[in-house]
């Protein structure tokens, strides 16, 4: 199996290189990534300028920074490494849950490979500062591989670790909760600026990404490419017969 494995925090990120380090043991790595963080810049492709692919050290495993986006990334990266069976991203740090998804680039990275028609998953981690223990999240990240590669009806997973895992739960995406909000400050030269920040979420549904998570599950939510409101067309279909 050949696994092209990217995320959105750079291709020096420790998250990137425990990803790389379990999906080796089925099959051919390579590392795609960022050249610099690029958080939060969803699946933006860069068509300004061209990019570059300059192979780095990354834990002995074979290595490309581009300077480019996460979306950037495995576009090329699947470019020039035909026969990939397998798109992983992450480990982010950082969880994606909810309405994140839009925003996180760890999630447009296997986005990018669902549109290539390569199977793909996410996965995020709690971040507060320390680098999670990645030993903890191996058997599920190996028990996710298994479950997409056999499955031909889940092309896109996103799976968010919590601290410490009690099991695999299959997923929804909250979205009934946005937790971005703009925190105003002041900087030392007395000037008025604005950060783009999250807040916490108190009420979480059942079944919802955010829910496992607070159960201590790992969450794996099942994503598709058709954003189409199928009720909305429909009522729309109807009103245009009337
Ligand atoms: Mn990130």
């Amino acid at each position: 199996m050949n696994i092209l494995i990217s995320n959105d925090d750079g291709i020096y990120s420790p998250g990137l290189r425990a990803l790389a380090g379990v999906a080796s043991e089925f099959g051919q790595v390579r590392l795609v990534a960022p050249d610099v963080e690029q958080s939060a810049m969803s699946h933006a492709i860069t068509i300004l300028r061209p990019l570059h692919y300059s192979p780095v050290r990354v834990g002995g495993f074979e290595a490309y920074r581009v300077d480019g986006t996460p979306a950037d990334c495995v576009a090329l990266g699947a470019h020039l490494w035909g026969g990939i069976d397998l798109v992983l991203s992450g480990i982010n740090l950082g969880l994606n849950l909810g309405h994140s998804i839009w925003h996180s680039g760890t999630v447009a990275a296997a986005k990018q490979a669902a549109f290539l028609d390569i199977k793909a998953v996410a996965f995020s981690s709690p971040y507060g500062g320390e680098v999670p223990d990645y030993g903890v999240y191996a058997p599920y990240i190996r028990q996710v591989i298994r479950l997409i590669a056999e499955d031909p009806d889940l092309p896109l997973l996103n799976v968010n670790f919590p601290e410490a895992p009690n099991g695999l739960y299959w997923t929804r995406q909250s979205v009934r909760h946005y937790d971005g909000q703009v925190v105003s400050g002041t900087d030392p030269l007395g000037r008025s600026h604005y950060w783009l920040a999250v807040r916490p979420v108190e009420e979480v549904e059942e079944g919802t990404d955010r829910w496992a998570i607070e159960q201590g599950g790992v969450s794996v939510t099942p994503l598709r490419l058709d954003l189409t409101d199928e009720v909305g067309l429909r009522r729309a279909g109807i009103a245009l017969d009337k």
